[in-house]
């Protein structure tokens, strides 16, 4: 056996393990670089490229899903069960459970359309309880 490409599949199942854990601990909905952070202490050859590329696979593979770009950077969620979100404009990704799915929408988007319809996201827009309080106490507006 070739010990050299088995360690080297050892190392990259370290990594792997470890950027899922990072990805499903987290409820910030990181990005690539967000996750990259985290770990290089402690995976001192992990490169960013490593990251995306697992990321991508997680995706791939049902482990994650992709929330959309913000401010340049693609965001992922290790919650794969259906849910919404709010989008701040400071960056955060805040999860909004407990809306379920409307059926009803995905009739009417078919008939308006003439589309078949496989499903659909609801994506919020405001602030996070942050930046709402923030606002609040620097007196409103
Ligand atoms: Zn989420
Ligand atoms: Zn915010």
């Amino acid at each position: 056996m070739d010990n050299g490409s088995e360690r080297a599949r050892a190392r990259r199942s370290v990594k792997r393990d470890a950027i899922l854990k990072a990805l499903l601990q987290s409820k910030s909905h990181p990005s690539a670089e967000h996750i990259y952070n985290l770990l290089k202490q402690e995976l001192p050859d992990l490169s960013l490229g490593t990251v995306y590329r697992n990321l991508s696979l997680f995706r791939e593979e049902g482990l994650s899903i992709s929330v959309g770009v913000v401010k340049g950077q693609e965001r992922f969620d290790g919650n794969v069960s259906p849910h919404s979100h709010l989008f701040c404009s400071c960056g955060a990704v805040v999860d909004i459970d407990g809306i379920g799915i409307d059926e009803e929408l995905d009739i009417k988007a078919s008939l308006l359309s003439g589309c078949e319809i496989t499903g659909h996201e609801i994506v919020f827009h405001g602030l996070c309880p942050e930046c709402k309080n923030k606002k609040e106490r620097s007196g409103g507006n």
